[in-house]
């Protein structure tokens, strides 16, 4: 190895607080991400503990062994909590405080009456242990992006794995009390690996946290905040992508509701979107897109749906609606919508087509008395098997009233 021991030590301190310096900067842009800090905090301990391990190598004193083992086991402790907050949103602070503990008493114990070779085989093995589990963590949330925390796992049970050997060479050696700090093969492979690891680590799991933000980013541009549901712009843009007809939409507007903001408040009749967004996502099927495509107006696109199938689930929102009872500011009130439903066949669906159709039912759903479903079709044959027509009517651009109950 072209660098000795002590200059692989130095180096890792060094690439230890680069490191810790990019999370905090990263921490100090968003510090909602607080597992950056613990990242932080546990990348400049780590850094910390190998610089007094260091210095320990030199002088052999037991309580700078001590201290510097410590500080190590503390970083790493944080190191897992950062990896357990990251997926979890919560810093798992008694599992940190219990694996800091028990692994420094364990270390420091023997350590400080003199048995330094035990202290250092508790140090190998205490850092196997957080450092495995923290792989195991980090693949428990594998389902965020797969082949990153893949990566981000194997390099921490490499990182875990690598102190296996310098704790069965002291095994071997059964010697207890060093009168150096061991150097062997295992320990230099050890310190190459951490310090290739740990810049691997680092930059994966800031790529990590920024492809989080970005996810986020664009899950805000494309949800409406009050409902939750797909707004406007992100029902067209999977209309333009994904999404293949045949196909069905819904339109559906809440009826008077101007009455309702003027009777109950402006709170009020947010709270009868919010109810009625719940309802749309409840009746929703997981193949369906559910958008509120501005104020009191609602669409619900269903592919691969017949026209009466729509229509059918469109009544059944309606009747869900109905029977909700809200409280505004002038008391009790009931709320009704109204809905149009249009059909495509084609596989590529021209959204304002089936839109201008959706919005000419509704229309008529509105003329028509309000708090029902209106169906949009040029069908005879349909329009038959809905209700019998009068045959003037047979063949003619209609909208059929649909109510159950
Ligand atoms: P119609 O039965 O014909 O649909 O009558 P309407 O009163 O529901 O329709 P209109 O378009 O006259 O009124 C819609 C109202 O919706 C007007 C607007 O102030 C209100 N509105 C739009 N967005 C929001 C919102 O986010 N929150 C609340 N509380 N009201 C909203
Ligand atoms: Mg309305
Ligand atoms: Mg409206």
């Amino acid at each position: 190895m072209p660098l000795d021991y002590h200059s692989l030590l130095t180096a890792f301190t060094l690439s230890g607080c680069g490191l810790a310096a990019a999370f905090l900067a990263s921490w100090l842009v968003s510090q909602k991400e607080r597992f950056l800090m613990a990242w932080t905090i546990g990348v400049s301990l780590m850094a910390l503990g190998v610089l007094v391990y260091g210095a320990y190598g030199k002088t052999m004193s037991p309580a700078l062994g001590a201290t510097g083992y410590t500080i190590l086991l503390i970083g790493l402790a944080f190191v897992f909590g950062a990896g357990r907050e990251f997926r979890t949103a919560i810093l798992p602070w008694r599992g940190m405080v219990v694996m800091a503990v028990s692994s420094s008493v364990t270390m420091a114990v023997p350590m400080l009456a003199g048995y330094n070779g035990i202290a250092i085989l508790m140090l190998n093995v205490a850092a196997t242990i957080i450092l495995l589990v923290t792989a195991w963590d980090y693949w428990l949330g594998r389902a965020e992006a797969r082949l990153m925390i893949a990566l981000l796992t194997a390099l921490y049970v490499l990182t875990g794995l690598s102190f296996v050997p310098c704790a069965v060479l002291l095994l071997q050696d059964g010697q207890w009390v060093l009168p150096q700090i061991p150097a062997n093969w295992a320990e230099d492979l050890n310190i190459g690996i951490c310090l290739t690891t740990l810049a691997g680590i680092g930059a994966l799991s800031l790529a990590l946290n920024q492809a989080r933000l970005a996810r986020g980013h664009k899950r805000d541009a494309e949800t409406d905040p009050l409902t939750g549901l797909l707004n406007r712009r992100a029902l067209l843009a999977r209309l333009a992508g994904e999404i293949k007809g045949p196909a069905a939409l819904v339109v559906l507007d809440v009826d008077r509701f101007k009455m309702i903001n003027d009777a109950h408040g402006h709170l009020a009749g947010d709270d009868v979107l919010r109810a009625f967004g719940e309802i749309l996502t409840l009746s929703a099927r997981p193949q369906d897109l559910a958008a509120r495509l501005g104020g009191e107006e609602f669409a619900l696109l269903m592919p691969g749906t017949s026209l009466v199938s729509a229509a059918i689930l469109a009544e059944g929102i309606r009747t869900r609606l109905a029977k909700r009872d809200f409280t505004g500011s002038a008391g009790a009130f009931d709320c009704t919508v109204s809905a149009g439903v249009a059909h495509t066949e084609d596989s590529v669906i021209d959204f304002d087509a089936l839109l201008h159709d959706a919005d000419k039912a509704l229309y008529a759903a509105k003329r028509n008395g309000r708090d029902q479903v209106a169906i949009s079709s040029d069908e005879a044959e349909f329009l038959a098997q809905i209700r019998p027509l009068p045959d003037g009517q047979r063949g003619s651009a209609d909208i059929v009233k649909l109510r159950t109950g």
